[in-house]
């Protein structure tokens, strides 16, 4: 085992070799305080190119490895990231305030995907196909898509590259990880475990870099990458569309949420307070599942709210590396204004601050609960990505769908009933690519996970998540008389 400090790099990864960017470096700085965790070399769009050839160069060697071989390398990268899971873990929590707690999560969540993918690796099966005339033969094959460009967000900084790495590795593509600059270090930390379980040189590189959109751009235009893979904001995932329509190249978006929370009059109330807290204050509320909307029955309304801000008191603020503390700091002073001008606008039109609505400082705003909430205001539309839940009221099944479907986006969303029929129409109804029924955490590698509308497209884990780095080739053989 290492000590965390061992897995701090400051270059890009790159064919097997740590490569300086351009001359400058840029800060990775620590939520909760502002202060410098390391500083890395800044990669740029020439950086990218150099991984764009290397991964190029690495695609056939390793597509034509049997996927036994395959799989055995992730599985031991599977074993090394858990046996780091402590180190791991801190580095995450360093760089994006994550509580440590919810950070040692991750790593198990996140080395979840290279173990269920090198599972699946075996699996890739194929076809045959009844001939269509007596003298024809019809196999289906399954072949890695290519070189795969993944763009990943900060707010998992392991897992939103393992959901996407590990199912390419798997089927026999190559990659190029562009992790956020915000939190680069745990991309560069299983970049060095990557090589220690024994991928060969240019399999998986990593390319740590500021000008995200320069970088972005070259990942897009190359010819030589097949696809890009993109977890982030609805805005930057409609421009990596535009920008990958010249080269046709194939395209996963896993873009914003706006999740409701329905509570129905017939609910476990405990269980649904329950459920509330951890789908809304995970990580502060930054994630693309996080509850944003909380609907309840106008019947359990004053119950359900009274239970809920009790529930929001016993949270804990404070810097992630304590091991108590529940609530971190947001990911930047941008993340905090963001959440004060929500507030704002809801007590401008009639919300009330149950509890919380305070700014502590450029780094930590506490968990606050907005009563009497309604679709003019501004979190009713946007994803809030912070630790503020609002509470709107409904009155009938019909108008609870209305409210949930009201968004242009299609991610997660939740309801708590205890009646099979409501279940059934409910989970029908609701316009998004994952339902959770009595249940507030929803993520796991088993299940498929992705998003309709605004939400993006392509799904991530299970045996679904495969399919978006193959290509399927119909073989046909002739003249067998
Ligand atoms: P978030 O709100 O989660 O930061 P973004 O969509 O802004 O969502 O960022 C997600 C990832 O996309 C980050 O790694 C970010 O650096 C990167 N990114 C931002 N703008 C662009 C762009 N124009 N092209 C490519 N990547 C980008």
């Amino acid at each position: 085992m290492e000590d965390h400090k061992q897995l701090l790099f400051s270059k890009s990864y790159i064919n097997g070799e740590w490569v300086s960017g351009s001359p400058e470096n840029f800060d990775v700085l620590n939520p909760a305080d502002g202060s410098l965790v390391t500083k890395i070399s800044n990669g740029d769009g020439q950086t990218v190119s150099l991984a764009i050839d290397a991964a190029h160069t690495a695609f056939k060697p390793w597509s034509k490895k049997s996927a036994k071989d395959r799989s055995v390398i992730m599985q031991r990268w599977y074993s090394l990231i858990i046996e780091n899971k402590e180190h791991i873990a801190k580095i995450m929590t360093l760089e994006s305030g994550k509580p440590i707690n919810e950070s040692r999560g991750e790593v198990d969540y996140g080395a979840s995907f290279i173990q269920w993918f090198a599972e699946e690796a075996k699996r890739l099966y194929g076809d045959i196909i009844p001939g269509y005339t007596a003298d024809r033969r019809i196999m289906v094959i399954k072949q890695p898509i290519g070189v795969v460009g993944a763009i990943t967000p900060w707010n998992f900084p392991l897992a939103m590259i393992t959901r996407k790495v590990a199912p390419a590795l798997a089927a026999g593509c190559t990659v190029v990880v562009r992790p956020s600059e915000e939190t680069p270090l745990t991309a560069l930390a299983i970049a060095h475990l990557a090589e220690k379980a024994g991928f060969p040189n240019g399999v998986f590189n990593v390319v740590a870099g500021t000008d995200a959109a320069a970088m972005g751009k070259v990942l897009c235009e190359s010819p030589l990458v097949s696809k890009i893979s993109f977890t982030g904001s609805t805005k930057v995932g409609q421009i990596l569309s535009t920008q990958c329509v010249p080269t046709l190249k194939k395209l996963s978006l896993e873009l914003g949420g706006n999740a409701p929370f329905i509570v129905f009059e017939d609910a476990d109330i405990d269980a649904a307070i329950k459920g509330a807290i951890a789908g809304k204050f995970r990580f502060s509320g930054q994630t693309c599942v996080c509850v944003n909307r909380i609907l309840v029955h106008e019947k359990i309304y004053e119950l359900f709210t009274t239970k809920f801000v009790k529930a929001v008191s016993e949270l804990r603020l404070g810097n992630g590396m304590r091991e108590e503390v529940n609530i971190g700091p947001l990911i930047n002073k941008k993340a905090i204004n963001r959440v004060e001008s929500f507030i704002q606008d809801a007590v401008k039109k009639g919300g009330k601050i149950l509890i919380g609505g305070d700014k502590i400082d450029d780094h930590f705003f506490s968990p606050t609960v907005i009563g009497d909430a309604t679709a003019t205001m501004d979190f009713a539309k946007e994803e809030i990505f912070g630790p503020v839940a609002p509470i709107f009221k409904f009155s009938s099944d019909e108008e609870a769908i209305h409210l949930a479907n009201d968004t242009i986006y299609g991610l997660a969303s939740y309801f708590y009933t205890n009646d099979l029929k409501r279940s059934w129409k409910i989970s029908e109804a609701l316009e998004y690519g994952i339902v959770g029924i009595n249940e507030g955490l929803i993520s796991s590698e088993v299940a498929p996970f992705g998003g309709v509308k605004y939400s993006g497209s392509g799904r991530e884990g299970s045996k679904y998540g495969i399919e978006d780095y193959i290509e399927i080739k119909y073989i046909c053989i002739g003249n067998i008389d």
